[in-house]
């Protein structure tokens, strides 16, 4: 009976001790010395509820930072993770408990634990330690470490927090962000280089003018160079707005007949389309929510190339098929035009780039197509045989707002 009583004074003690404040024995109402004890460590363990942060408290505390949180001991032996560290690198705590931080980076990336303690011990903690970490399945990515000293009642009992940062995710917007500043300051570079041809030529033409204004031959082959200096001016600031237009935010979504938006591209822009051979096939009037301004710019670009990459020799012919799934639209543009070879395929799509020495355009076109395309959702793909024809396609998804 008594060897019971003591027993359950010790368990009381170790539940304390272990954090576990809420266990209390009751007392057996013989009123003895025992009792007495008993009741004295439950007013403890209730005291000690009252003004202590339960450990399981600061778990949840930790579990629920973004990062990772490795808790070291003196020796920088690990003893506790946190939920994070299972989720980015895969470890658990059994494989890691008592193992060295070091454990997790790369040879050359080690840290020296006696002078980082050193350190620490100063000024409590150091930031900002880049470095590289090497997960449970041996990929290693790049990393933030910050230590910090939480000290115990002794030296010896002091622990170090090491929160590690996962900069993947960072890094690589890091990156996508330099290069949108690259292709930004190309951009900008480009867009005025091909505003300041086509102006500089017409400020020639008015010096000439100014000089052979007796001289009406002269005048009307000036006029006919201004004319086609001005059309060029005003494609590259339409293809400007067009792009402006598709990279702003926000769409407005309409739902619109497909095969409308083709017959007003054609009815707009007699001069240039007025010559060919429309084939539009549509077996339904395949209607879809999109912004039609974007359509009509994409598909205005698609058309515009079938009709500048085709031999003079040879009648253009554009056929425009649309197909309809439940998923979306589906658009084939093709041509019988001069073709793309495999060399070029991968570029045409970029910023700016010409694939043809002849080309007169600007190099904006099939950028305005592909960054039109996405911001609609959808994606753009091409098959083509030099010498016979390219066939663009283009996918849209269907939206419900
Ligand atoms: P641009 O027409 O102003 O040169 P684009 O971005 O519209 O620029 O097109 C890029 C390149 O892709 C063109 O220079 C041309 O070489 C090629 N290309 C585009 N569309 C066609 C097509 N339908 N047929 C053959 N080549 C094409």
């Amino acid at each position: 009976m008594l060897d019971k009583r003591l027993d359950k004074i010790n368990n009381l003690i170790f539940d304390i001790a272990a954090g576990n404040f809420r266990p209390q024995a009751n007392i057996e109402g013989e009123m003895d010395e025992l009792d007495a004890v008993i009741t004295g460590i439950n007013m403890l363990a209730e005291e000690l509820e009252r003004n202590t942060i339960s450990r399981s408290y600061l778990k949840k505390i930790y579990d629920g930072m973004s990062d990772m949180v490795f808790i070291l001991n003196n020796n920088g032996l690990i003893v506790d993770i946190n939920a994070k560290v299972k989720t980015i690198s895969g470890y658990s705590l059994d494989a890691l408990k008592f193992n060295s931080f070091n454990t997790l980076f790369p040879f050359k990336n080690k840290v020296n634990f006696a002078e980082l303690k050193s350190y620490i011990n100063t000024y409590h903690k150091k930031d900002n330690i880049t470095t590289d970490f090497i997960t449970a399945q041996r990929s290693i990515i790049p990393v933030v470490c910050s230590f910090s000293m939480i000290r115990g009642n002794k030296p010896k009992d002091n622990i170090i927090m090491m929160i590690v940062k996962d900069m993947s995710e960072l890094n690589h917007i890091r990156k996508e962000l330099e290069e949108r500043s690259k292709e930004l300051n190309t951009f900008i570079y480009r867009a005025s280089h091909d505003l300041q041809g086509p102006l500089a030529t017409m400020q020639g033409l008015f010096n000439l003018i100014d000089i052979d204004a007796d001289d009406p031959e002269k005048l009307k082959n000036y006029f006919a160079l201004f004319k086609q200096s001005s059309s060029k001016l005003h494609k590259v600031v339409t293809e400007l707005l067009d792009l402006g237009r598709i990279t702003a935010s926000g769409i407005n979504y309409e739902n619109i007949m497909v095969v409308d938006i083709v017959n007003e591209i054609r009815e707009e822009n007699t001069s240039n389309f007025s010559k060919v051979n429309f084939n539009i096939i549509n077996s339904q009037d395949y209607a879809i929510n999109t912004e039609p301004q974007i359509l009509k710019s994409i598909l205005y670009n698609l058309f515009d190339n079938s009709i500048k990459y085709t031999s003079p020799e040879i009648q253009t012919e554009i056929k425009v098929e649309i197909l309809d799934s439940n998923k979306g639209i589906k658009i084939n543009v093709s041509d019988n035009g001069v073709g793309i070879g495999k060399e070029i395929k991968g570029k045409i799509f970029d910023m700016f780039y010409r694939g043809n020495s002849s080309s007169k355009g600007s190099g904006l076109g099939l950028y305005i197509v592909k960054t039109g395309v996405e911001k609609l959702g959808g994606k753009v793909w091409l098959k083509s045989i030099p010498d016979r024809g390219s066939t663009f396609s283009i996918f849209l998804p269907h939206h419900n707002s």
